[in-house]
């Protein structure tokens, strides 16, 4: 086993630690970097999940990238692609729809896509959430070249 983020061998403690936490295999100083992140950011659990599962299928994403107004859960610059973690799906208002509806609107503006992932598909589906939003991209890719 290795860490996901810088390849270092992990011993059977570290490795038992990182899953434990986060479920991602990482060394204990990237683990302690995205328990921070978590901390400063309220970043999602689930993110974090997601945006390795996308590095181990080849895909280069950001983890909090700041689009100038806000902090985006991944972002995927290559084909302008914004991905926010929904975690309180269940909870949501029609306030908070139709202000995430306004903020997609936005980004689509400035060429952005942005698409919104409830935070249990990444916990049951991630194989398949990985593998659709390759085909996201591909689509997005074909997109850009017709233009
Ligand atoms: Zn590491």
């Amino acid at each position: 086993m290795t860490c996901l983020e810088c390849n270092k061998d992990l011993g059977y403690l570290d490795h038992r630690n990182s899953m434990e936490s986060l479920g991602v295999e990482l060394c204990s100083q990237h683990k302690a970097r995205m328990e921070d992140l978590m901390k400063k950011k309220g970043t999602p659990l689930e993110a974090i999940q997601l945006y390795y599962g996308l590095k181990k299928a080849g895909v280069a994403a950001m983890l909090e990238w700041w689009d100038g107004k806000k902090s985006i859960d991944i972002a995927i610059s290559r084909v302008k692609l914004n991905i926010e973690i929904d975690a309180e799906y269940h909870m949501m208002t029609h306030e908070q729809a139709i202000n995430d509806l306004e903020e997609t609107m936005h980004s689509f503006r400035n060429g952005f896509t942005t698409i919104r992932i409830p935070h249990v598909l990444v916990r049951h589906y991630l194989k398949e959430t990985v593998n659709n939003i390759i085909g996201i991209m591909e689509g997005l890719k074909a997109n850009v070249k017709v233009i």
